[in-house]
């Protein structure tokens, strides 16, 4: 008897999460609050089959099909190779005439099993180019878009590149192939607007554990945009209140839910709400820092197969040309904002607190089937406080044997300089006062934690030591990468190795 009621037992452990993994959204919700959008013309490969998603064979032809047909507006490049020697596309959408344009940078399939991300770009390029109501979006916005960036993880429906790393969280520390030659052609390019899409998991593992018998999230979409303290305000105040609220109005007059990105993480075993982005290793933050206009936006749909699939891509859709229409009708103001952004001197906030305050979020109650208010605590990262904050420094001094530290700058589209010659400067050296090294990986690095004191002096300086000067476009991610106590710095990230009481081979100039 025994051993039957433990064959039970573990039957049930070992199937329900299987269950629950290949079916996790019942029809009724699906029937309620999602259903499909039948009218969107099935025009690109997964759409044309009825299971499974674009592969590589039929992603090229579908590029190729559509230069073949518009050699004048797109052009077909690769910006690398993924791990395992696929070459990633990138195509380039222009006119010919000179009228000044906004360069819009989008990609899809970061994440491998977001699929309705690189669906939603290969509409969108038949949309631009086959549809006369948008073509003329051209002649004010020329566009690079990279729609299957993570091409070896999107083939296996894996969230991850081949060697396991989230390219998302790679932004700074740039480890994988794939993020090197993704921020090589965003920073070729130089952007003024960059759109990364995805999709989330309306599931959360915490989800089940809100309300009676869990939750599951009513937004067909979320936007993330940063909080990040060192991106000047005024182009934090230009995506918010220019381009996510118009894409918003857009969502709302198709129906559409959404809200700012919003996860979850437990704090002292309670589950609370992460909103917006601070964190420069990941695309929303990391391309603000750079004076781009930058948005993720959160499609529902990971984990629910192709539940729901039209209307993914099309709210992708919606969200991608109404960010292109707001880009071509406010070409000067853009410019002018981006070129104010570059102008700023803001002092460097090195950290930031995020604030917690409770609130209210709108969701799908599962035992009622019916939306609900649901009291929570949100750590709101879009309401950031200062923490520790330095002085601007001009610039910073880089050792000459930090190679590889200097590449990454580069690749992150700052400019460096190296010293003609022998020279004394009046910097400050960082002295490491407190230490702490994680025993656990984090994206295959052990994180470093530490303090510094400011010591000033005046030293010498042999030629060839590298120069970064502060008075440059990109200078927003100098600071998070340099700053040693910068969350995503090399420090932090351990690619400078050091310890308690070592000096740093970077110095900040003060004269
Ligand atoms: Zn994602």
């Amino acid at each position: 008897m025994m051993k039957h009621y433990i064959l039970l037992f573990f039957t049930l452990v070992y199937t329900l999460p299987a269950l629950a993994q290949l079916n996790p959204q019942s029809k009724k919700v699906t029937k309620t609050f999602f259903s499909d959008y039948e009218a969107l013309e099935n025009v690109t490969p997964a759409l044309q089959k009825k299971k499974g998603y674009t592969n590589y064979e039929e992603l090229m032809s579908y590029l190729k099909a559509l230069v073949a047909q518009h050699p004048e507006n797109i052009r077909l490049d690769f910006i690398g190779e993924s791990q395992k020697g696929k070459d990633i596309p990138v195509l380039y959408l222009t006119t010919n005439t000179d009228t000044p344009k906004i360069k819009v940078w989008m990609q899809g399939g970061l994440h491998g099993n977001e699929p309705a991300s690189t669906e939603g770009m290969l509409y969108v390029l038949h949309q631009i180019l086959n549809n006369p109501k948008y073509k003329p979006l051209l002649d004010n916005v020329s566009i690079a878009m990279v729609p299957m960036a993570n091409i070896d993880g999107y083939l296996k429906q894996d969230r991850y590149a081949a060697n396991g790393l989230d390219l998302n969280r790679d932004q700074t520390k740039l480890m994988a192939p794939e993020t090197v030659a993704l921020k090589r052609a965003f920073t070729d390019f130089k952007p003024e607007v960059g759109l990364d899409f995805h999709e989330y998991r309306p599931y959360r593992k915490d989800f089940m554990q809100l309300s009676d018998f869990g939750i599951t999230s009513l937004f067909d979409a979320m936007f993330l945009y940063t909080g990040n303290l060192n991106v000047p305000e005024n182009l934090r105040t230009l995506t918010n209140t220019l381009f996510v609220a118009q894409a918003k109005a857009v969502l709302d007059s198709n129906n559409l839910k959404h809200h700012d990105y919003v996860s979850t993480g437990k704090f002292n075993g309670e589950i609370h709400f992460n909103q917006g982005s601070t964190n420069a290793r990941s695309s929303a933050t990391n391309y603000a820092l750079t004076n781009t206009i930058s948005t993720l936006f959160e499609i529902r749909g990971v984990g629910i197969g192709r539940t729901s699939f039209k209307r993914r891509i099309q709210t992708t859709f919606l969200l991608a040309m109404s960010y292109l229409e707001t880009a071509s009708a406010n070409v000067t103001l853009i410019k002018e904002e981006i070129k104010q952004a570059t102008a700023q001197q803001n002092e460097v906030v090195v950290t930031s607190k995020k604030t917690i305050a409770p609130a209210t979020i709108t969701t799908i109650d599962l035992d009622t089937n019916t939306i609900i208010e649901l009291p929570v605590t949100i750590r709101d990262g879009l309401r950031s406080q200062p923490d520790l904050v330095r002085s601007r420094p001009t610039g910073y001094l880089i050792d000459a044997n930090e190679t590889a530290l200097i590449e990454k700058l580069k690749l992150l589209g700052v400019l460096v300089s190296t010293l003609p010659e022998t020279q004394e400067i009046n910097v400050e050296s960082y002295r490491v006062t407190a230490y702490k090294r994680a025993s656990k990986k984090y994206e295959k690095m052990n994180l470093q934690t530490v303090e510094t004191a400011l010591e000033p002096s005046s030293k010498t300086f042999p030629m060839g030591t590298y120069k970064i000067e502060t008075n440059q476009k990109n200078a927003s991610i100098i600071f998070e990468v340099l700053e040693p106590e910068a969350p995503n710095s090399f420090v932090s990230f351990g690619l400078l190795n050091t310890q308690k009481e070592a000096y740093l081979p970077i110095y900040r100039i003060t004269n």
